[in-house]
């Protein structure tokens, strides 16, 4: 069986840069070690898909997000296997159908200070009574509450850990929110 290491390169990336472009993928040369040749992005997860490898992390376990940046890939969960991708998008999915909304409002309308992610996450598991590590309660989590966030329910009261690109590509670990009607 042949080798199929993906790598990407960065190219020379202007001040200027398109933040979103450049953390999805761009600004990048892909190569493969069998040789075949990936002129963009699509066609660098495609080959990853052929092979059956994770289209997020190209099969590296690890996802670039600036040029000295990296984490885990959250895709596959380390793994860089496709499989694992799939399986985790339907634990996604699974996620999304068991925590709604409503739940996450049950969960924080007794809170009147800041809570945290990791808190809420934590509490939602408890109260649908969900095991750990079967399903990405916390991803789901906090989607729910930056909705809640733009939607002007919630306020963000804590600052990014880390600015990866000026403010414009931000890593928050674990942020706090509040209600908007707290104070
Ligand atoms: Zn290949
Ligand atoms: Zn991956």
């Amino acid at each position: 069986m042949r080798n199929h290491t993906i790598t990407a390169l960065w190219e020379e990336i202007p001040d200027d840069a398109d933040d979103l472009v450049l953390v999805s993928g761009g600004f990048r040369i892909y190569v493969c070690l069998c040789g075949k040749q990936l002129p963009d992005r699509t066609a660098a997860e495609l080959h990853a898909m052929e092979t059956g490898q994770c289209t997020t992390c190209l099969g590296t376990k690890v996802e670039h997000i600036v040029p000295d940046y990296a984490q885990d890939c959250t895709a596959c969960a380390g793994t860089g296997r496709r499989g694992t991708q799939l399986r985790w998008q339907l634990a996604h999915a699974e996620a999304e159908a068991a925590i709604t909304v409503e739940t996450v409002r049950a969960v924080i309308a007794p809170l009147s200070g800041p809570f945290r992610l990791s808190e809420v996450a934590d509490a939602v598991r408890d109260a649908l009574g969900l095991p750990v590590g079967r399903m990405p309660v916390g991803p789901r989590v906090r989607d729910i509450l930056r909705r809640l966030e733009t939607e002007g329910e919630l306020i963000l009261v804590s600052a990014p850990d880390r600015m990866l690109r000026g403010t414009g590509v931000v890593l928050y670990r674990d942020p706090s929110w509040e209600h908007a009607t707290a104070g």
